[in-house]
């Protein structure tokens, strides 16, 4: 898998955790299965929004909003600027974002300066070991990735000390840098447990060792997980039973109390781990929010993703298509109808939309899926990615949905899933379902050998 689908599926997996977990918030374990026991594909899905805050559906929370201002100050600054953070802390806390940790609050509302406030404040509670420096980190993670483990530690106990004066709370932070900085190079994370244990400070490594083994339950928590060390433990635990992506959040959000910090941080690893393709779309496709204090903008997945790659050290720009001349809709199978980027973008709203490439603008539409394939053979789960959008459009079609999937051209990517829709919905050959398409949609690309294998493996089942 090609490093810039774990960079991307690590900061949206982070904010897709803390977006999904956050309508669970407090409440006893168990209660995300019992409302959805199986995948929710149609037009409502698990983003589910409410809980007490009243989030929207997707909406991320403080975690997400908080790591935001570490991004763009690492991007702004070039590096770590720990007054800057500060500052970008201090102006969002001052803003009265919805949900905001106490201690957090305490520390950034004190008035004290950036290098004392946090000590003081543990000096004179005795308490700051709590989740939230964890739950900010995935950015700092990334960006300190490519730098080695020392560095990227180091970067992870200067960030947390920002707030929270306890160094445990650091520790817990340093722990996940290097567990990302792993899972980034394509390494596995839990194998790695033991030799990040001996970068853990002294006097700090017992209590890792011990929440952080193998088998270590959550029943075993000494704490409520608004705690760093059942926060990270419980992340861990998920990513080691989880087969996947959305069975790591599931897991971790069935354990209650601070779900969506713990999904966060769960979602932070298993989106590095697993890739940005692996994310569920209709999860990815409707994470959203604003950061009180810092503009109206409404960050969305695809900044979420030109973010990463920044903070990878690649540039910064927002894509722009372009005009294109525009090809659709056009109704080429019952009820699925084609088009290519600007037929698609400039069709009628009532259609469900399933977006097989990169956008620009946003869509007005209001049932949109953006799956993450891309126009080559370099895919990293093409098999996953094809499964989890023939299913989300047998559902939206269940619903009674007019169904548009387009991509770029409306070619090759376009061609993949109708194909794939009737190779698994009709029981067609791979064969029958090229020639069907062909002489229905004139457009069909079929550069992709990848594209056509993976349909050979749906055919056989
Ligand atoms: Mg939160």
């Amino acid at each position: 898998m090609h490093r810039s689908h774990r960079v991307a599926g690590a900061l949206v997996g982070s904010a897709v955790g803390d977006a999904l977990g956050a309508p669970f918030e407090f409440g006893p374990p168990g209660q995300f299965s019992a409302r959805f026991p199986s995948p929710a594909r149609g037009s409502k899905t698990e983003m589910c929004g409410g809980g007490s805050l009243d989030w929207e559906p997707g909406e991320f929370t403080d975690d997400t909003q908080m790591a935001l201002l570490v991004a763009s100050s690492l991007v702004a600054s070039g590096g770590l600027d720990p007054a800057d953070v500060f500052d970008r802390f201090r102006a969002w806390a001052a803003a009265g974002p919805p949900d905001i940790g106490n201690q957090t609050r305490a520390v950034l509302g004190s008035g004290r300066p950036w290098g004392v406030a946090a000590a003081e404040h543990f000096a004179a509670s005795g308490h700051a070991a709590g989740n939230g420096s964890l739950m900010r980190t995935t950015p700092a993670a990334i960006r300190f990735s490519r730098d080695g483990r020392e560095a990227t530690m180091d970067a992870a106990r200067r960030l947390s000390m920002l707030t929270h004066g306890d160094p445990s709370a650091g520790e817990g932070c340093a722990i996940y840098h290097e567990l990302m900085r792993v899972a980034l190079d394509g390494g596995d994370p839990l194998a790695a447990i033991p030799s990040v244990l001996d970068a853990v400070a002294p006097e700090h490594r017992e209590r890792w060792a011990v929440v952080l083994a193998d088998d270590w339950q959550p029943a075993d928590a000494t704490e409520s997980n608004g705690a760093v060390w059942p926060t990270l433990a419980q992340a861990v635990w998920a990513l080691r039973n989880g087969r996947g992506f959305a069975e790591v959040l599931r897991l971790v959000i069935d354990l209650g109390g601070d779900t969506d910090t713990v999904a966060c941080v769960a979602g932070g690893l298993a989106g590095a781990v697993f890739g940005m393709g692996a994310i569920p779309s209709r999860w990815a496709s409707v994470v959203h929010g604003r950061v009180p204090g810092h503009g109206d903008r409404v960050w969305r997945v695809a900044d979420l993703q030109q973010l990463a790659a920044a903070l990878d050290g690649g540039v910064q720009q927002n894509y722009d298509p372009g005009v294109i001349p525009r090809i659709g809709p056009a109704e080429v199978l019952p009820g699925i109808w084609a088009a290519n980027l600007d037929g698609a973008r400039y069709s009628e709203e009532d259609f469900a939309v399933i977006s097989l490439c990169r956008l620009g603008e946003p869509f007005p539409h209001e049932l949109q899926r953006m799956a993450y394939i891309a126009d080559n053979e370099h895919n990293a789960d093409l098999d996953v990615m094809l499964a989890d959008v023939l299913d989300d459009m047998a559902a939206l079609q269940a619903e009674g949905h007019r169904l548009l999937v387009h991509c770029h051209g409306g070619a090759s990517r376009t061609g993949l899933v109708l194909r794939g829709w009737l190779v698994r919905e009709q029981g067609m050959t791979v064969e029958e379902a090229t020639a069907h398409v062909a002489e229905r949609w004139p457009h069909l690309g079929l550069w992709n050998a990848s594209f056509t294998a993976a349909l050979e493996r749906l055919e056989r089942g």
